[in-house]
C-alpha cells in the first residue's frame, strides 16, 4: 500500500518542455520565495515570462526562484515588498514597470495561516491573516488593473490587455475549524476575483483563481512530513497522493497564456479531488 502511493506521489512531471506561450510578457508574482509562487515563477519564466520575484523575508530564497525562472533565457529579478503594505505595493509594481516596461500578469500568491482554535484567535491573529491574505490581493491587484487600463490590449503580446491569477484554496469552499482567519479569508478571495472579474471584463482583463489542495509546501509540512500525518491526509483526497507545487506553476501558465482566452472569473481547483467530499465515498 504505501509502495503504491510512492508511486502516485512521483507523478507529477511532465514529459515534454514547456510551450514559450508567454514569450515577450512580463508577470509578477507574490510571495514567490517559496513553495507555490517559487513554481509559479519558475514555470512561468519557462514559458517566456521576464518576472518580478516578490518575497518578504527570505531574500536569498526569492534569489533562487530567479536563477530558476530565468534559466531557459528569460529575465528574473527580485524584490522585497510587504503585500499588506499600500505603500510596498505601490512602490513595487512602480519598480516591475521601471524594470520591464510594462506588466501582463499579476499572479496573488503571497499567503500565510495562523492556526488557532475560533475563541483563543486574538485581534491580531485574525488582522494578521486577513491583512496579507486579502488586502494583499486587493492592493495587488488594484494595481495591476490600473496599469492594465492604461495599457490596453497590445495584440502583438496578448489577446487580453492583462491578466490576474488569485492564488486561493479549496477553503474558498471547504469550512476549515481551527482556520476560521484562513478560510475567511480565502472566502474572501473568491468574492473578491468574481466581482473584479465582472468589472474589468469589459477593458479585457482577465481574472481567475486556482485553489490548491493540499501541496507539498512548507505551509502545510506537518500535513505529510511523518508517514502517519501523510496517511491521515490522504483520507481526505481522493487521488491518493499530495500535489506538487510544478503542478500549480503549468496551472496558472496555462491560465495566464491566451489558450484560455475564454476563461473569465472561474476558480480552477487544482485539489487531487478535495472538493468532492471523500468522506462520502463509502457511504451507502
Ligand atoms: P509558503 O511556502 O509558506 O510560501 C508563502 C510565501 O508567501 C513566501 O514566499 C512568503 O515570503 C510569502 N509571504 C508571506 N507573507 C508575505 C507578505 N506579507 N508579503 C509578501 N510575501 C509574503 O506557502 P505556500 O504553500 O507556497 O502558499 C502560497 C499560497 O498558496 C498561499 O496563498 C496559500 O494560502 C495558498 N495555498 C497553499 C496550499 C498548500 O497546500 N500549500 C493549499 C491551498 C492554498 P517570505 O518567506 O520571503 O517571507
Amino acid at each position: 500500500m504505501a509502495k503504491k502511493k510512492e508511486k502516485f506521489s512521483q507523478a507529477a512531471m511532465p514529459s515534454c518542455p514547456p510551450r514559450p506561450v508567454l514569450q515577450g510578457q512580463k508577470a509578477l508574482v507574490t510571495g514567490a520565495s517559496s513553495g507555490i509562487g517559487r513554481a509559479v515563477a519558475i514555470a512561468l519564466g519557462e514559458a517566456g515570462a521576464d518576472v518580478m520575484v516578490n518575497y518578504r523575508g527570505q531574500r536569498e530564497q526569492a534569489e533562487k526562484t530567479a536563477a530558476e525562472a530565468s534559466r531557459h533565457g528569460s529575465r528574473a529579478v527580485v524584490f522585497r515588498a510587504d503585500v499588506s503594505r499600500e505603500e510596498d505595493v505601490r512602490v513595487m509594481f512602480d519598480n516591475a514597470l521601471a524594470e520591464f516596461g510594462r506588466l501582463d500578469i499579476l499572479v496573488n500568491n503571497a499567503g500565510i495561516q495562523i492556526d488557532r482554535p475560533f475563541d483563543e484567535t486574538s485581534l491580531e491573529d485574525w488582522r494578521k491573516v486577513i491583512d496579507v491574505n486579502l488586502t494583499g490581493q486587493f492592493l495587488c491587484a488594484r494595481e495591476a488593473v490600473r496599469i492594465f487600463k492604461r495599457q490596453g490590449v497590445v495584440k502583438e503580446v496578448s489577446r487580453a490587455a492583462g491578466k490576474i491569477i488569485c492564488i486561493s484554496s479549496v477553503h474558498e469552499e471547504i469550512p476549515w475549524a481551527g482556520h476560521v482567519n484562513y478560510a475567511a479569508s480565502k472566502g474572501g478571495v473568491k468574492l473578491l476575483m468574481k466581482s473584479v472579474a465582472q468589472e474589468v471584463a469589459p477593458h479585457r482583463i482577465r481574472v481567475n483563481s486556482i485553489a490548491p489542495g493540499a501541496i507539498r509546501t512548507p505551509i502545510n509540512e506537518e500535513a505529510w512530513k511523518t508517514p502517519e500525518a501523510y496517511e491521515e491526509l490522504l483520507k481526505m483526497i481522493p487521488c491518493q497522493r499530495i500535489g506538487e507545487p510544478a503542478e500549480i506553476g503549468r496551472a496558472a501558465v496555462w491560465l495566464a497564456s491566451d489558450d484560455s482566452d475564454y476563461v473569465h472569473g472561474i476558480t480552477l481547483f487544482v485539489d487531487g479531488g478535495m472538493t468532492l467530499y471523500p468522506g462520502f465515498e463509502n457511504e451507502k
